[in-house]
């Protein structure tokens, strides 16, 4: 993607395929608020530390089967057997410490269940704040996520802002979703 100055650019210089248009049409940059489908962000973007994005998302698919669609519960429940079964799948991101992240947030985010209701609430209660104070906070409540990790899942789900540039024709549509951003 250097060649290009963003992800919207390379998008529509059609340089990805269809699963990425779909995900910069209707995904990035978007609210979310289902909890499951919050988590499987977090998950994705830790999954990307260190490859492209092109890689993660062409194994999206068989990475959501593998980490039980996403959902919050089972994953938070995943045994020492599961982190082999995972280590053995060549679908996905097969590193330990990744595998062991999604475990331990997965568990992480229940306790915030169980505090605020919902993940999507506790997010919510901590907006709005600096992007070095979302940061903070989400080095302090969960493993494997970094400045660019937190950064990068903020974006997507509109906390914060990047995710499209001001020339993408999707830009006035994210606007119109009114995204958290806007409100800081
Ligand atoms: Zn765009």
């Amino acid at each position: 993607m250097a060649q290009y100055n963003s992800y919207c650019a390379a998008i529509s210089a059609g340089k990805f395929n269809a699963k990425h248009q779909d995900y910069h049409d209707h995904y990035y940059g978007f609210a979310e608020t289902e909890d499951n489908a919050l988590f499987g962000s977090l998950l994705m973007e830790i999954n990307q530390a260190g490859l492209s994005w092109d890689t993660v998302l062409n194994k999206s698919e068989s990475i959501k089967a593998a980490y039980a669609n996403f959902d919050i519960d089972q994953v938070a429940n995943f045994t020492p057997s599961d982190i082999e079964r995972l280590l053995k799948n060549p679908g996905i991101i097969r590193m330990r410490k990744k595998i062991e992240a999604a475990i331990y947030n997965a568990q992480q985010i229940q306790l915030l269940q169980r505090e605020y209701g919902s993940f999507y609430h506790w997010i919510d209660s901590q907006h709005p704040q600096k992007e070095e104070d979302w940061i903070k906070c989400f080095k302090k409540k969960f493993k494997f996520t970094g400045k660019e990790i937190t950064k990068e899942f903020l974006m997507g789900i509109g906390y914060l802002k990047g995710a499209h540039v001001p020339e993408c024709p999707l830009y006035d549509k994210v606007l119109k979703s009114q995204p958290k951003w806007l409100e800081a």
